[in-house]
């Protein structure tokens, strides 16, 4: 496991020599220590950046780009195991989940290969305008050197959505991690590194967010600052990044409703709530936290999630059987637990609500569910970001579009029912980025990503994604020898 900055293609320490603590949420100690970055650290991670745009990386094309693309696809696929355990360690997701992820961070290197070479056909395309003297033609050019700021939730694979489009389109990039989950960052690092990829181009500076992350943000050299974290980070790096016009992108958080008509299946129901609030402890972003449930088989549904949520297994992430690890830090257990105290004052405790009897150690929580919640409660309008679901009734569809939309977040929302036009006609009145018919949270990486309200500014991923790395240039031409006339004409 690395443990030093990644910087102009070297190995280094961090300039005021201080470290910090990587530590198993399974069992709450310490394996493993980091440098940790500070604002001298980036602004050497930002120099080698722009060294790299100003040399040959800038002539590379999009195929010439895919080539390394391809090359660190192939080795995080081929080092899958390694990398998830780490993850495990690290995050304390349960290990098929880290499988999971890392083989998305693959597919998402290999699918921003492709998406390099495409843009090298899209380069000079010819853009109509209505007068034949004139040709235009748009360019596209990388945006810059680029800062990315990413949370520990999915720890490669939020990486993996900004470096390989951020690699695709030509930008440099550094890459601060999350201070809770610095190491699979470095290994993408390694890989890199391995694949051949220039020094400079991928810099990775792991560190808190206050130092590293603050004077990332806030760097006049950084073109483009692509963000993934809570509102409230959200807003200070936009307000950092505006000093300088950056161009921004914010995936935020979010509190996303799942609407069920009593036409749902009611055992694809429960499959579908399951996996939308406890997959990964319920730290996704796009978690449907909130249950929006037909009152005449709210009992039902009820009943049968509280069975079930009861079998789950919790344990480490790494013991065959876990299906909920450990939350990923002290402070994200502690803030859960004080929402789930609220919870229990302001609605009814279906199931869930405290530690494991079984687990004396590690941040493991039980799978929670309030039921009675009212749309005024903390846990209805908060984000929680831990396996906690709160439900309320509804009885007409307008109201529950209504409990559904009134929210600050709208990054996702699901919709249940055996009636397809109605799951139409709601999955269009979402006030979200996203909407999952007759499941939730299922995401391919070629479609776009983001939120809109709270939940963020822009769209990740397909190229969307890429775009975001892009300043499209207009170069329009004259193409004949006739005189313009302006002036022969205003001056008779
Ligand atoms: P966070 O905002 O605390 O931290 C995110 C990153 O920002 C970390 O790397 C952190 O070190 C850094 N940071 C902290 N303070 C900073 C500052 N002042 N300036 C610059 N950087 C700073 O979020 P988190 O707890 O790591 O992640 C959880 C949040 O991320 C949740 O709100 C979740 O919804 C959101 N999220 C959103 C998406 C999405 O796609 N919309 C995906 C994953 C997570």
């Amino acid at each position: 496991m690395q443990s030093k900055l990644f910087i102009d293609g070297k190995w280094c320490d961090a300039l005021g020599a201080r470290t910090l603590d990587v530590v198993n949420p399974a069992n709450e100690r310490t394996f493993h220590r980091c440098a940790a970055g500070s604002a001298a650290d980036i602004d050497a991670a930002v120099a080698a950046a722009k060294a790299a745009m100003a040399g040959p990386w800038s002539r590379t094309t999009g195929r010439d780009r895919a080539a390394f693309l391809r090359a660190i696809g192939a080795a995080i696929e081929e080092q899958k195991q390694t990398l998830a355990e780490i993850e495990v360690r690290d995050n304390g997701k349960p290990l098929p989940e880290a499988l999971w992820d890392i083989g998305d961070a693959a597919y998402c290197f290999n699918l921003y290969a492709t998406y390099a070479e495409e843009l090298d056909a899209r380069q000079g395309e010819i853009i109509g305008v209505p007068d034949a003297r004139f040709q235009s033609r748009v360019k596209y050019m990388p945006a810059g050197v680029a800062g990315l700021i990413v949370p520990w939730n999915y720890p490669l694979l939020m990486a993996a959505w900004k470096v390989a489009p951020a690699i695709a389109a030509g930008c440099a990039v550094v890459l601060k991690p999350s201070e809770y989950t610095p190491l699979s960052a470095l290994e993408l690092a390694r890989i890199a590194a391995e694949a051949g990829l220039p020094n400079g181009v991928l810099n990775v500076v792991t560190g808190y967010g206050a130092d590293a992350g603050a004077r990332l943000a806030s760097h006049p050299d950084v073109r483009k600052l692509a963000f993934t974290g809570s509102v409230p980070t959200g807003i200070a790096v936009a307000s950092a990044a505006a000093r300088d016009v950056k161009s921004i992108s914010l995936e935020l958080g979010g509190k996303s409703p799942i609407i069920i008509f009593d036409d749902a299946d009611i055992e694809q129901a429960v499959e579908w709530v399951m996996f939308g609030i406890f997959w990964n402890q319920g730290q996704v972003c796009s978690a449907t936290s909130r249950m929006i449930v037909e009152k005449r088989i709210a009992p039902k549904l009820i009943d049968r999630l509280s069975v079930e949520a009861k079998k789950i297994t919790i344990g480490d992430g790494m013991a065959p059987g876990t299906l909920l690890g450990p939350l990923v830090s002290k402070t994200q257990y502690d803030k859960v637990l004080g929402y789930i105290d609220d919870g229990k004052r302001e609605a009814t405790l279906v199931t869930g609500g405290g530690r494991p009897s079984h687990l004396n150690e590690g941040y493991f929580l039980e799978p929670t569910i309030f039921a009675d919640v009212a749309p005024t409660a903390r846990i209805w309008r908060e984000e929680i970001f831990g396996p906690v679901l709160a439900v309320t009734t509804f009885d007409t569809e307008d109201e529950a579009l209504t409990l559904a939309n009134d929210s600050e977040f709208g990054l996702a929302a699901a919709v249940m029912s055996g009636d397809l036009k109605r799951a139409e006609r709601v999955a269009d009145a979402f006030e979200a980025g996203v909407v999952w018919i007759n499941c939730s949270q299922p995401n391919f990486l070629e479609p776009p990503w983001g939120g809109v309200k709270k939940s963020g500014v822009g769209r990740e991923l397909g190229t969307w994604g890429l775009n975001n790395f892009l300043e499209p240039k207009q170069i329009t031409a004259y193409t004949t020898r006739e005189p313009w006339g302006w002036y022969l004409k205003g001056g008779g």
